[in-house]
């Protein structure tokens, strides 16, 4: 008998395996969004040999929104979603006042795990200046205080999309409204209680900080001045597809609310 020829047998790698955690095939489409959209880039810090990106829109001023995806490596339906939203949307990103970290822990990516090269949960540390990652993070960022800003994320415990709202206006549900436009594609998750918090139909709404140390980005930002943070979360068990398509429509939604103020 032939011996098994595992190349033959398995269908060739590009086949099977998509290139959600390939880094340097998300950067590259960054890259053309960039250009496309005549965005500046730059490389903020580097890890494991890949660089951290930061875009800004041409017309960006003091106080942009905040777009940002990749805290946690082995959420790629979040990575995904931005870079499609910003394929899209070059037309928007030539004319808006708008900063992105498209992919925030690129080593996290290409390992699939939620930490950075060390296992470090990025997501704790936004408040530590004496970590370099987040030390580059602070350093970019001086000058910016977002009028708004988005995190995108994926929860393994999640059953539908939910959300975080940090606002300072009790009267705006921005969350709500983003979470109406991508229901079509995942459900709500409809738990009375997530990740410990109250929530209703898949939001958890804040008007003052949760905590005071080890904080995440959206807090960290919301503490540094900015108005309203919204994080999303889909569910990591999903479709890839659902996951990433869902993530359009919530970023979608915050730039439609953006431009109406
Ligand atoms: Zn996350």
């Amino acid at each position: 008998m032939a011996d098994f020829d595992r190349e033959r047998a398995l269908p060739s790698e590009g086949v099977w395996r998509h290139r959600a955690h390939d880094v340097a095939h998300v950067l590259r489409r960054w890259r053309a969004v960039a250009r496309a959209g005549r965005m500046a880039w730059s490389v903020i810090y580097e890890t494991a040999g890949f660089p951290v990106y930061f875009l800004r829109s041409q017309g960006v001023g003091e106080r942009p929104l905040y777009l940002s995806a990749g805290v946690h490596g082995d959420e790629a339906g979040a990575v995904l979603g931005l870079l499609e939203w910003a394929e899209r949307s070059v037309d928007y990103l030539r004319r808006a006042d708008v900063v992105v970290f498209p992919l925030f822990n690129p080593a996290g990516l290409a390992l699939n795990t939620r930490g950075d090269l060390e296992g470090v949960d990025l997501n704790r540390l936004f408040d530590s200046p004496s970590h370099p990652h987040i030390a580059a993070w602070r350093r970019a960022m001086a000058g910016y205080v977002p009028r708004a800003a988005v995190c995108l994320h994926e929860d393994y415990d999640a059953q539908g999309l939910y959300g975080y709202e940090l606002n300072r206006d009790g009267g705006l549900h921005v969350a709500e409204r983003c979470l109406a436009r991508a229901e079509g594609l995942l459900p709500r998750d409809l738990r009375s209680r997530i990740e410990g918090r109250a929530a209703r139909r898949g939001v958890i709404r804040r008007r003052r900080l949760p905590m005071w140390e080890h904080l995440p980005e959206a807090v960290a930002l919301y503490q540094a001045g900015t108005d309203c943070t919204l994080t999303f979360e889909t569910p990591s068990e999903g479709c890839l597809q659902a996951r990433s398509r869902a993530q359009v429509c919530l970023v979608e939604a915050v730039c439609e609310w953006d431009q109406e103020g």
